[in-house]
């Protein structure tokens, strides 16, 4: 006699346990997005329908994801999207996945253009290294009539960019351009950018292969080496900062948890002004904001 197939809630249960046991962090969810993917449904409507049966069909498709999961292969990419700030980002495999604590980042930087602190009419933005356009995309969302320009060295990022700009609705206002640093950028709008912003490879050459295995295996490693002593891209930006930015315009830097220290030093070397370490929700060291001197008021 046939097997009887399993219902969504023995599904769960029977996952849930089985990627724990594999070292897969929030299993429970894990397996609930998957199967909700696989059945169409939201996570709530999973439990609504919880002695539904599986089809075999659906239940091949349900275990080859549980296996890609439980052999390291990260939740979004598996399911192709991943949600930062709020909204849903196309993923790709090949493209470094957004992470939670760069939306301090985002925080930081909606504060500086909206309320009274800013009365500019159409700031324009600068992000190098855009990946899934994650912080670009959100920034023009949530910032009105901000306009961004993105570069990214990865051509594979630079596609997704360009697709979630349309998915969020902002590709009027965000362009992607393929190439390093600020390169790729028309030479004219030197010196009349209102905010540098980047999230840059930081992790130290030599600590790349003690990364966790989801890391190490899926993002690419151009999104991570941030050289010898993770500070490569944090030099490059506080030299790009003062030829690139209006006179009191800001970089934004997400950095290390230990990088606070170098990065502000690294700023002040550059001639910034009000460098100031930002917090994450874990109180740890996060972004580093800092400003290009004001036009300069002459002393008698
Ligand atoms: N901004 C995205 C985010 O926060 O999710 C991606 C950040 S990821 C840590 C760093 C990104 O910088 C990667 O997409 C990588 O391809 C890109 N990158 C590396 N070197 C670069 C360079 N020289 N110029 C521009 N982008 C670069
Ligand atoms: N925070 C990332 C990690 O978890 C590193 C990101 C970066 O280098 N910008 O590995």
């Amino acid at each position: 006699m046939a097997e009887p197939l399993k219902t969504v809630r023995e599904l769960i249960q029977v996952t849930a346990d089985y990627l724990a046991g594999k070292d897969v962090d929030s299993a429970r969810l894990n397996a609930e997005r998957m199967l909700g993917e696989v059945l169409g449904l939201a996570r709530i409507d999973l439990y609504l329908n919880h002695d539904r049966p599986l089809t075999s069909d659906e239940l091949d498709r349900y275990r080859t994801l549980v296996k890609r999961r439980a052999a390291g292969e990260p939740l979004q990419a598996l399911l192709g999207e991943t949600e930062f700030y709020g909204r849903s980002f196309k993923m790709t495999k090949g493209v470094f996945i957004p992470r939670p604590e760069t939306e301090r980042l985002i925080e930081v930087c909606v504060g500086k253009f909206t309320g009274g602190t800013s009365s500019l009419l159409s700031p324009l933005a600068l992000e190098v290294g855009c990946g899934t356009g994650a912080i670009g995309c959100t920034l023009a969302a949530e910032i009105p009539r901000l306009q961004v320009i993105a570069t990214d060295v990865n051509p594979q990022a630079v596609e997704l960019s360009r697709v979630n700009a349309r998915r969020l609705g902002v590709s009027a206002r965000v362009e992607i351009l393929e190439g390093s640093l600020c390169d790729p950028v028309a030479a004219d709008l030197r010196g009349r950018v209102n905010l540098l912003v980047s999230n840059p490879p930081y992790i130290r050459s030599g600590d790349l292969p003690g990364l966790p295995r989801e890391v190490r295996d899926h993002d690419p490693q151009e999104a991570l080496d941030g050289g010898p002593d993770g500070l490569r891209f944090y030099h490059e930006l506080a030299r790009l900062a003062p030829a690139w930015l209006v006179p009191g315009g800001w970089l934004a830097m997400e950095i290390g948890f230990d990088q606070g220290d170098q990065v502000s030093a690294i700023c002040a070397a550059s001639d910034l002004e009000e460098i100031e370490v930002v917090m994450d929700y874990s109180k740890l060291p996060r972004v580093v904001i800092a400003r290009v001197p004001d036009v300069l008021v002459q002393e008698d």
